[in-house]
Protein backbone atom coordinates (compact mmCIF):
# COMPACT_ATOMS: atom_id res chain seq x y z
CA UNK A 1 0.00 0.00 0.00
CA UNK A 2 1.34 3.30 -0.71
CA UNK A 3 1.71 6.23 1.30
CA UNK A 4 -0.95 8.61 0.49
CA UNK A 5 -2.86 11.01 2.93
CA UNK A 6 -5.67 12.72 1.49
CA UNK A 7 -7.12 16.15 2.86
CA UNK A 8 -9.87 17.10 1.70
CA UNK A 9 -12.37 19.83 2.62
CA UNK A 10 -13.66 23.45 2.03
CA UNK A 11 -11.90 26.91 1.34
CA UNK A 12 -10.20 28.39 4.46
CA UNK A 13 -11.11 24.74 6.47
CA UNK A 14 -6.23 25.30 6.75
CA UNK A 15 -6.22 22.09 4.71
CA UNK A 16 -3.17 23.66 2.52
CA UNK A 17 -0.85 25.31 5.49
CA UNK A 18 -2.02 21.75 7.68
CA UNK A 19 -0.95 19.27 4.62
CA UNK A 20 2.03 21.74 3.99
CA UNK A 21 3.76 21.09 7.43
CA UNK A 22 2.89 17.53 7.84
CA UNK A 23 4.37 16.67 4.40
CA UNK A 24 7.91 18.47 5.23
CA UNK A 25 7.81 16.40 8.77
CA UNK A 26 7.49 13.27 7.79
CA UNK A 27 9.34 13.78 3.73
CA UNK A 28 6.30 13.34 1.80
CA UNK A 29 5.80 15.32 -1.65
CA UNK A 30 2.67 17.56 -1.42
CA UNK A 31 -0.02 18.26 -4.10
CA UNK A 32 -2.58 20.87 -3.62
CA UNK A 33 -4.66 19.97 -6.28
CA UNK A 34 -7.08 23.53 -6.09
CA UNK A 35 -4.07 24.90 -7.43
CA UNK A 36 -4.02 23.25 -10.99
CA UNK A 37 -8.00 24.09 -10.84
CA UNK A 38 -6.81 27.39 -10.69
CA UNK A 39 -4.20 27.17 -13.08
CA UNK A 40 -6.81 25.71 -15.53
CA UNK A 41 -8.93 28.92 -14.85
CA UNK A 42 -5.36 30.98 -15.15
CA UNK A 43 -5.02 29.91 -18.74
CA UNK A 44 -8.78 30.49 -19.77
CA UNK A 45 -8.58 33.48 -18.50
CA UNK A 46 -5.63 34.51 -20.20
CA UNK A 47 -6.18 33.24 -23.51
CA UNK A 48 -9.55 33.75 -23.04
CA UNK A 49 -12.27 31.43 -24.15
CA UNK A 50 -15.31 31.38 -22.85
CA UNK A 51 -15.86 29.78 -19.41
CA UNK A 52 -19.21 28.71 -19.62
CA UNK A 53 -18.03 26.43 -23.46
CA UNK A 54 -17.40 23.32 -21.84
CA UNK A 55 -16.17 22.51 -25.77
CA UNK A 56 -13.69 25.84 -25.97
CA UNK A 57 -12.35 25.30 -22.30
CA UNK A 58 -11.61 21.40 -23.17
CA UNK A 59 -10.03 22.04 -26.17
CA UNK A 60 -7.46 25.06 -24.79
CA UNK A 61 -6.73 22.76 -21.76
CA UNK A 62 -5.88 19.72 -24.28
CA UNK A 63 -3.31 22.09 -25.63
CA UNK A 64 -1.87 23.36 -22.10
CA UNK A 65 0.72 21.77 -19.35
CA UNK A 66 -0.13 21.95 -16.04
CA UNK A 67 2.46 20.57 -13.71
CA UNK A 68 3.41 20.95 -9.84
CA UNK A 69 7.07 20.93 -8.57
CA UNK A 70 8.24 21.80 -4.68
CA UNK A 71 4.98 23.40 -4.10
CA UNK A 72 4.65 25.79 -7.72
CA UNK A 73 2.50 25.46 -10.28
CA UNK A 74 3.04 26.33 -14.06
CA UNK A 75 1.23 27.03 -17.07
CA UNK A 76 2.80 25.98 -20.65
CA UNK A 77 6.30 26.24 -17.90
CA UNK A 78 5.06 29.74 -16.81
CA UNK A 79 5.13 30.13 -12.85
CA UNK A 80 1.85 31.24 -12.18
CA UNK A 81 2.05 30.47 -8.20
CA UNK A 82 1.25 34.19 -6.83
CA UNK A 83 -1.22 35.08 -9.76
CA UNK A 84 -3.31 32.69 -9.12
CA UNK A 85 -4.21 33.45 -5.59
CA UNK A 86 -6.59 35.87 -6.38
CA UNK A 87 -10.68 36.00 -5.29
CA UNK A 88 -11.47 36.34 -9.23
CA UNK A 89 -9.40 32.80 -10.39
CA UNK A 90 -10.70 31.25 -7.43
CA UNK A 91 -14.23 31.83 -8.78
CA UNK A 92 -13.21 31.19 -12.13
CA UNK A 93 -11.67 27.89 -10.83
CA UNK A 94 -14.61 26.92 -8.97
CA UNK A 95 -16.56 27.30 -12.30
CA UNK A 96 -14.45 25.14 -14.48
CA UNK A 97 -13.77 22.65 -12.17
CA UNK A 98 -17.35 21.46 -12.01
CA UNK A 99 -16.86 20.73 -15.97
CA UNK A 100 -16.28 16.63 -16.21
CA UNK A 101 -13.58 17.25 -18.88
CA UNK A 102 -11.75 19.55 -16.50
CA UNK A 103 -12.04 16.90 -14.23
CA UNK A 104 -10.61 14.30 -16.47
CA UNK A 105 -8.01 16.22 -17.75
CA UNK A 106 -6.30 17.18 -14.33
CA UNK A 107 -6.64 13.15 -12.84
CA UNK A 108 -4.09 11.75 -14.84
CA UNK A 109 -1.49 14.57 -13.31
CA UNK A 110 -2.99 13.73 -9.29
CA UNK A 111 -3.36 9.90 -9.61
CA UNK A 112 0.12 9.98 -11.02
CA UNK A 113 2.12 11.41 -8.02
CA UNK A 114 0.02 9.33 -5.65
CA UNK A 115 0.80 5.79 -7.23
CA UNK A 116 4.83 7.28 -6.70
CA UNK A 117 3.30 6.98 -3.26
CA UNK A 118 4.77 9.42 -0.17
CA UNK A 119 2.65 11.91 -1.11
CA UNK A 120 0.10 14.11 0.95
CA UNK A 121 -2.80 15.31 -1.68
CA UNK A 122 -5.50 17.80 -0.91
CA UNK A 123 -8.48 19.41 -2.50
CA UNK A 124 -12.18 18.36 -2.68
CA UNK A 125 -12.11 14.51 -4.28
CA UNK A 126 -8.89 13.16 -3.27
CA UNK A 127 -10.04 10.84 -0.71
CA UNK A 128 -12.99 10.34 -3.15
CA UNK A 129 -12.04 10.05 -6.81
CA UNK A 130 -8.39 10.86 -6.64
CA UNK A 131 -7.06 8.03 -4.51
CA UNK A 132 -10.09 6.34 -2.89
CA UNK A 133 -7.77 3.17 -1.54
CA UNK A 134 -5.92 5.85 0.92
CA UNK A 135 -6.04 4.03 4.28
CA UNK A 136 -5.13 7.69 5.80
CA UNK A 137 -8.55 9.97 4.97
CA UNK A 138 -8.94 13.17 6.39
CA UNK A 139 -11.82 15.93 6.13
CA UNK A 140 -11.12 19.53 7.32
CA UNK A 141 -13.88 21.67 8.03
CA UNK A 142 -14.17 24.64 10.35
CA UNK A 143 -17.49 27.29 10.48
CA UNK A 144 -18.20 29.16 7.09
CA UNK A 145 -17.26 32.73 9.97
CA UNK A 146 -13.88 31.61 11.16
CA UNK A 147 -13.16 29.90 6.81
CA UNK A 148 -13.93 33.39 5.84
CA UNK A 149 -11.84 35.17 8.46
CA UNK A 150 -8.68 33.18 7.20
CA UNK A 151 -9.49 34.03 3.29
CA UNK A 152 -9.92 37.68 4.06
CA UNK A 153 -6.94 38.02 5.88
CA UNK A 154 -4.76 36.06 2.87
CA UNK A 155 -6.43 38.18 0.22
CA UNK A 156 -6.61 41.53 1.33
CA UNK A 157 -3.19 42.53 0.60
CA UNK A 158 -3.36 41.65 -2.30
CA UNK A 159 -6.80 42.92 -3.03
CA UNK A 160 -8.02 45.59 -0.61
CA UNK A 161 -11.31 46.26 -2.52
CA UNK A 162 -12.38 43.45 -0.76
CA UNK A 163 -14.13 43.21 2.43
CA UNK A 164 -15.10 40.07 5.11
CA UNK A 165 -18.63 40.17 3.29
CA UNK A 166 -17.97 39.70 -0.01
CA UNK A 167 -15.22 36.46 1.22
CA UNK A 168 -18.26 35.36 3.00
CA UNK A 169 -20.52 35.62 0.31
CA UNK A 170 -17.53 34.08 -2.26
CA UNK A 171 -17.12 31.22 0.13
CA UNK A 172 -20.93 30.38 0.79
CA UNK A 173 -21.23 30.69 -3.36
CA UNK A 174 -18.20 28.32 -4.08
CA UNK A 175 -19.00 25.84 -1.46
CA UNK A 176 -22.77 25.18 -3.03
CA UNK A 177 -21.06 24.88 -6.11
CA UNK A 178 -18.50 22.48 -5.16
CA UNK A 179 -20.74 20.54 -2.82
CA UNK A 180 -23.95 20.43 -5.54
CA UNK A 181 -22.06 19.55 -8.89
CA UNK A 182 -22.32 16.17 -10.03
CA UNK A 183 -18.75 15.59 -11.25
CA UNK A 184 -16.68 14.09 -7.60
CA UNK A 185 -18.77 16.88 -5.25
CA UNK A 186 -16.74 18.10 -2.18
CA UNK A 187 -18.20 15.35 0.48
CA UNK A 188 -17.01 13.61 3.43
CA UNK A 189 -17.54 9.93 4.03
CA UNK A 190 -17.41 7.82 6.83
CA UNK A 191 -13.86 6.76 6.22
CA UNK A 192 -12.44 9.69 6.68
CA UNK A 193 -11.65 11.07 10.17
CA UNK A 194 -13.24 14.35 10.90
CA UNK A 195 -11.44 17.20 12.21
CA UNK A 196 -13.32 20.79 13.03
CA UNK A 197 -10.75 23.06 13.08
CA UNK A 198 -12.29 26.51 14.00
CA UNK A 199 -11.04 26.73 17.64
CA UNK A 200 -7.89 24.40 17.02
CA UNK A 201 -4.35 25.64 15.88
CA UNK A 202 -2.73 24.86 12.34
CA UNK A 203 -0.01 22.85 14.50
CA UNK A 204 -2.59 20.93 16.72
CA UNK A 205 -4.33 20.18 13.45
CA UNK A 206 -1.13 18.58 12.24
CA UNK A 207 -0.36 17.03 15.00
CA UNK A 208 -3.90 14.97 15.47
CA UNK A 209 -3.08 13.79 11.73
CA UNK A 210 0.35 12.72 12.03
CA UNK A 211 -1.09 10.87 15.54
CA UNK A 212 -3.83 9.14 14.08
CA UNK A 213 -1.92 7.85 10.98
CA UNK A 214 -2.11 4.37 9.84
CA UNK A 215 0.96 2.65 9.32
O1 LIG B 1 -8.55 24.97 -2.75
P1 LIG B 1 -8.70 26.13 -3.71
O2 LIG B 1 -9.58 27.23 -3.21
O3 LIG B 1 -7.39 26.65 -4.18
O4 LIG B 1 -9.42 25.49 -4.99
C1 LIG B 1 -9.91 26.27 -6.03
C2 LIG B 1 -11.16 25.64 -6.61
O5 LIG B 1 -10.81 24.43 -7.29
C3 LIG B 1 -12.21 25.22 -5.57
O6 LIG B 1 -13.15 26.24 -5.31
C4 LIG B 1 -12.87 24.02 -6.20
O7 LIG B 1 -13.98 24.44 -6.96
C5 LIG B 1 -11.84 23.47 -7.13
N1 LIG B 1 -11.27 22.21 -6.67
C6 LIG B 1 -11.92 21.04 -7.00
N2 LIG B 1 -11.40 19.84 -6.65
C7 LIG B 1 -10.24 19.77 -5.96
C8 LIG B 1 -9.57 20.96 -5.59
C9 LIG B 1 -10.13 22.17 -5.94
O8 LIG B 1 -12.97 21.08 -7.61
N3 LIG B 1 -9.74 18.57 -5.65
Amino acid sequence: MKNVITIDGPSGSGKGTVSRIIAARLGYDYLDTGALYRAAAWKVRAKPVDPDDEVAVKNLLDETEISFKNGKVFVDGVDVTKEIRTAEIGELSSKVSAMPAVRQRLFRIQRGLCLKGSVVIEGRDTGTAIFPESENKFYLDASIEERARRRFAELKAKDPETTIEKTLDDIRRRDNRDSSRKASPLMKTEEMSFIDSTNMTIEEVAERIIKSLKA
